[in-house]
């Protein structure tokens, strides 16, 4: 890109480094940003920088949240026994948007992938089971996404758990295969959930 400035070339560098964004966006959003009101810029800028300096994970559930506890798991109206493992904070915020799982959650922030050289130690499932042998939980849905490394993820998952006792359970199928969960409409969630079977 040597007919843009250094300043533009390296601004569409780094927007096209992001998922989803080609070339041919990474442009159209540069430009765009370069006409806006410089404070407007500015207000992108930290809204960026605050988030990524403020994120971390929650210390109970793992997802990605600015306080310590994040608000599901510190809420007491939730159902605390009641936990659904999902692979990332967009599944859960799927889920949310129902409005009708009263449970709480556990992000594993990826799922199980031999090909990728992703092991059990490389999401959060020590966390889980952490968490398991110091609350009193009745159940885990596990409502990884119906692709390989989903399912690969939902089997190791709950072989992990059986000795506990717990109940181990997983969404139905129905969720179309490889499709991730953000992506599908809350009907079909929620069919998922209510016709889930014990592992
Ligand atoms: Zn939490």
């Amino acid at each position: 890109m040597d007919y843009y400035s250094k300043q533009i070339s390296q601004m569409i560098g780094e927007l096209s480094s992001l998922p989803g964004i080609g070339d041919k966006s990474a442009q159209r959003l540069a430009f765009h940003i370069l006409h806006m009101p410089e404070v407007d810029v500015k207000r992108l800028a930290d809204a960026l920088v605050d988030a990524r300096h403020n994120v971390r994970y929650c210390s109970c559930c793992q997802t990605l949240t600015d306080q310590d506890i994040c608000p599901i798991c510190s809420n007491p109206k939730r159902d605390h026994s009641t936990i659904m493992v999902v692979e990332d904070s967009r599944d859960m915020a799927a889920y949310e948007k129902t409005g009708e799982y009263q449970g709480v959650y556990h992000v594993l922030h990826g799922a199980i992938s031999p090909m990728q050289g992703i092991g059990p130690d490389d999401i959060r499932l020590k966390e889980l089971m952490e968490r398991l042998s110091s609350t009193e939980v009745s159940e885990v849905i596990v409502a990884t996404n119906s692709s390989l490394e989903g399912e690969t993820t939902a089997m190791y998952v709950s072989r992990l758990i059986k000795p506990t006792g717990i109940r181990v359970s997983r969404i139905a199928s129905g969720v179309p295969v490889g499709g991730d969960l953000e992506y599908i409409d809350e009907v079909t969630l929620l069919r998922a959930l209510e016709g889930r079977r014990d592992l």
